[in-house]
């Protein structure tokens, strides 16, 4: 069979070592918060790499991979996924409705429902190509202007109209801390508002704060630079 692996002389150590790495230190927080390793999912967010990039981490039996832009998993993932065939893609950026057709077709995981309209053009989606993607709100818990996310006084009903209007299999919550501000607090509110609204998963958590994170509770948590490298 076609293999898309380079050889192992090619191969980067230092991502290697730094996915090891990483893994590591998600068992040890994971332990340090009363958890098993296998609590928390590690999605390692490729976006910005190329698939040269991509391969050696794959081979290493890195499985649930995050990008961020929908065109630009389509020009990468599906020659990868032809011959690794138990990927998991998650959609982790802002999604256009645009996009939303694309989106359904290349990713399993969406985590960043963070409107109405959005919320329903994915399930239109999901019904017309009969799959069913597991879904996250994104939660806007700084109260940011600019930022995506569902502000946290609508949150409740937001996930009812999800669930109930929609008919969208939600099964958590993402969030992403405001820059410069302690993060804890932030992962904290988000485990709350996911108990309050019997929510099983929690998405976050990514290169600075992902032991944190999985000491409060997240499921996934999305780390990029801290496997990859520096993105430019
Ligand atoms: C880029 C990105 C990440 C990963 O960021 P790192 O700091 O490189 O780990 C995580 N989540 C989202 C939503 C991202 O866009």
């Amino acid at each position: 069979m076609h293999t898309p692996f380079p050889k192992a002389s090619t191969l980067t150590e230092p991502t290697s070592s730094a996915l090891e790495d990483v893994n590591r230190r998600i068992s040890k927080s994971a332990i340090a918060g009363g958890r098993k390793p296998s609590d928390a999912v590690l999605i390692a967010v490729s976006k910005t790499f190329p698939a040269e990039k991509i391969l050696p981490i794959i081979q290493l039996g890195q499985r649930h991979f995050g990008e961020n832009r929908v065109q630009e998993a389509m020009e990468k993932w599906p020659e990868i996924r032809k011959s690794v065939r138990d990927i998991v893609l998650h959609m982790i950026g802002p999604l256009q409705t645009n996009k939303v057709r694309d989106a359904v077709a290349h990713f399993d995981v969406i985590h960043s429902i963070d409107r109405p309209k959005l919320a329903e053009k994915l399930a239109d989606e999901m019904h017309k190509q009969n799959r069913h993607l597991k879904c996250f709100v994104q939660i806007n818990t700084g109260r940011e202007q600019q930022k995506a996310g569902i502000d946290p006084s609508e949150a409740k009903d937001f996930i009812e109209a999800c669930r109930q209007k929609w008919k969208l299999p939600v099964q958590g919550l993402m969030c992403i801390p405001p820059q410069g501000e302690e993060p804890s607090p932030h992962f904290a509110f988000l485990r709350e508002l996911a108990h309050r609204n019997q929510l099983q998963c929690l998405s976050m958590g990514m290169s600075s704060d992902f032991e944190i994170a999985i000491t409060l509770g997240a499921t996934h948590v999305r780390v990029g630079s801290a496997i990859f490298g520096p993105r430019q």
